[in-house]
């Protein structure tokens, strides 16, 4: 299949839709046997993760809620160093069973910062749900519990995620072609 132009770079086809679909149902039975009766929160992290999350919770036929979240990095002041804060984070997660859903995993530093603000409301349990995730790019090492794919670390776009704003409807994961 020929290579596609996003935002001026050109990426080959890597993952597709079936692969996708046939991983996310494979999470799903996992997520099925782990929490029927728990009535499981998942957190899905906005913008990235919008395609997998609504592709998992159609397939999960248990009771469970899911909201939406954006995560905002800014510097903070010398002392709290760089802060991340949750947009749209108004759940009580106190003795929840809470699943975070992330597009892909990269060095670990966003979930690496933000988990610790989910310990501290003590959920039951906290777990995460990862389509993709880079072990080589890995800084900050994250307990992934439900991993779609491991990649190599190159770039990818398609299926929710961007190339500097493009690419996110690509129903397919492209990675950057050699020589990019
Ligand atoms: P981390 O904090 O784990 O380094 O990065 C996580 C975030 O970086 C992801 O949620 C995603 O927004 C972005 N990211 C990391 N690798 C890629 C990639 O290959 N393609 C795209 N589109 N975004 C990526």
């Amino acid at each position: 299949m020929a290579n596609t132009n996003v935002n001026g770079k050109f990426f080959k086809p890597y993952l597709s839709d079936g692969d996708i679909q046939s991983a996310i149902a494979r999470i799903a039975e996992e997520i099925k046997a782990e929490y029927k009766d728990k009535r499981p929160l998942f957190i899905a992290i906005l913008n990235g993760s919008f395609m997998f999350a609504s592709d998992l919770f159609k397939k999960l036929e248990i009771d469970a809620e899911i909201c939406f979240i954006k995560l905002a990095s800014y510097k903070g002041t010398k002392s709290t160093g760089h802060v991340i804060t949750a947009i749209g984070l108004d759940m009580d997660l106190y003795d929840r069973h809470v699943v975070i859903v992330e597009d892909i995993v990269d060095t670990g530093k966003t979930l690496n910062e933000f988990l610790p603000q989910l310990t501290h409301q003590q959920p039951a349990s906290l777990k995460i749900a990862a389509l993709l995730h880079k072990p080589e790019a890995t800084l900050f090492p994250i307990p992934i519990d439900y991993l779609g794919f491991s990649i190599p670390n190159k770039f990818v776009v398609g299926y929710g995620l961007d190339y500097d704003g493009l690419g996110r409807n690509l129903p397919e994961i492209l990675q950057l072609a050699d020589g990019e």
